[in-house]
């Protein structure tokens, strides 16, 4: 039989949705994977619970919170608060593997952080390659650590290219949902309520990433994303609306040849293919049934509909810290959108005033990338 190596992993975001499904995987596997640190926002008794079960060495809350709230049985775990719990989990508590799960753009140190004590990255956070795409690539290169996306289009491509033997692919093809939103008029969408845009057709997901699908900012952000972890420029790689999400994306070679990946939209698949990389391992999910689908649709997005698109590939092309001002401006209009101060269509107007005033400013550093999400939050609500 052949020997399984025991592999560590760290996991920045535990609490949320991807972070339970790896934690998921390891549960399934504890012969394979030890969980060496966990980390969440706020999520106190969540984090306890897992702490509980998975006992890992050390624990954070970022948010922070009162060391005398930590319950006697969980004394054998150190406990860290705030950025001092994130750099901790991600660069200094032992593990081969470090899971990047957290939303936002603390998730761009946590990534640098990890690759610079020299972690093999599992990457479910887009906002680190939106913002600091070439900073971390570099590392990632530096590290000799290529990145493994978690991302189930960004996992589709990567799946593709492993089964294209290192052929150059000639475009990329990645595939939307197309969201709840997908048959209405431009007028509806523009007045779509929250509870509207939290309803996904197919997958399960945090509230601001639903949003998101909503409005193809999400797609948007995987364009940008995508530039970074496969060295692709933005008119290499096509949005493809798929209602069905079994097709999670595909790549054109240049004989013609296009290599997909299919799946049940579930998260899982993803984790478990960056976690075992690059053998495949049990997951949980069953493979889709094709005779129960019958069959597979794909039309054009609707970049009048979903302006998200066309500004995203705006702000690729003018380079510099325009795609961070998209991620802040958008992130900061999507919660005052949940806390029902804007309509829907008030958030893609909000992105594009914030990108036109701020394009300019520089990304050179981590500090420029966080000058301009703050400035890009504060601006995107000014009349
Ligand atoms: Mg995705």
């Amino acid at each position: 039989m052949k020997q399984i190596r025991m592999k560590t992993i760290a996991i920045l975001g535990s609490t949320g949705s991807i972070g339970t499904q790896a934690l998921d995987i390891c549960r399934r596997h504890p012969d394979r994977y030890r969980v060496t640190a966990l980390t969440a926002r706020g999520s106190k008794e969540k984090l306890f619970e897992q702490v509980r079960e998975f006992r890992p060495e050390m624990a954070g809350l970022t948010e922070g919170f009162d060391p005398a709230e930590i319950p006697s049985d969980l004394q054998f775990c150190r406990f860290l608060s705030g950025k001092e719990a994130l750099h901790a989990a991600a660069a200094e508590v032992e593990a081969d593997m470090v899971l990047v799960s957290i939303v936002g753009i603390a998730g761009l140190q946590g990534v640098m952080d990890a690759l610079q004590a020299g972690r093999q990255v599992l990457l479910a956070n887009k906002e680190a390659l939106v913002t600091g795409g070439h900073l971390v690539t570099d590392l990632a290169r530096k590290a000799g650590k290529p990145l493994l996306p978690v991302d189930s289009e960004h996992s589709a491509i990567f799946q593709c290219l492993q089964a294209g033997g290192g052929n150059k692919p000639e475009k990329l093809l990645l595939t939307a949902s197309g969201g709840p939103f997908r048959t209405w008029t431009k007028e509806r969408i523009e007045k779509a309520t929250p509870a509207e845009a939290l309803k996904h057709p197919n997958w399960n997901m945090g509230a601001k990433i639903t949003v998101d699908s909503a409005s193809m900012f999400n797609k948007g952000l995987e364009i940008m994303e995508a530039r970074w972890l496969f060295d692709m420029p933005e008119e290499r790689i096509e949005v493809v609306v798929h209602p069905q999400s079994i097709v999670h994306s595909a790549v054109v070679f240049r004989d013609g040849a296009v290599l997909a990946q299919l799946g049940e939209p579930d998260m899982r698949v993803p984790i478990g293919y960056a976690m075992a990389y690059p053998e495949r391992i049990e997951t949980g999910v069953q493979a889709p049934d094709l005779f129960a689908l019958g069959s597979l649709t794909f039309e054009k997005p609707d970049e009048d509909k979903f302006p998200a698109l066309r500004l995203a590939r705006a702000c690729l092309r003018a380079g510099g810290a325009a795609c961070t001002v998209f991620n802040g401006a958008n992130e900061a209009a999507v919660a005052a959108f949940l806390r029902n101060e804007i309509p829907f269509g008030e958030i893609a107007r909000r992105v594009e005033k914030a990108v036109e005033k701020l394009a300019g400013m520089p990304a050179n550093c981590i500090e420029d990338i966080w000058e301009a999400d703050r400035r890009a939050r504060v601006i995107q609500s000014e009349e």
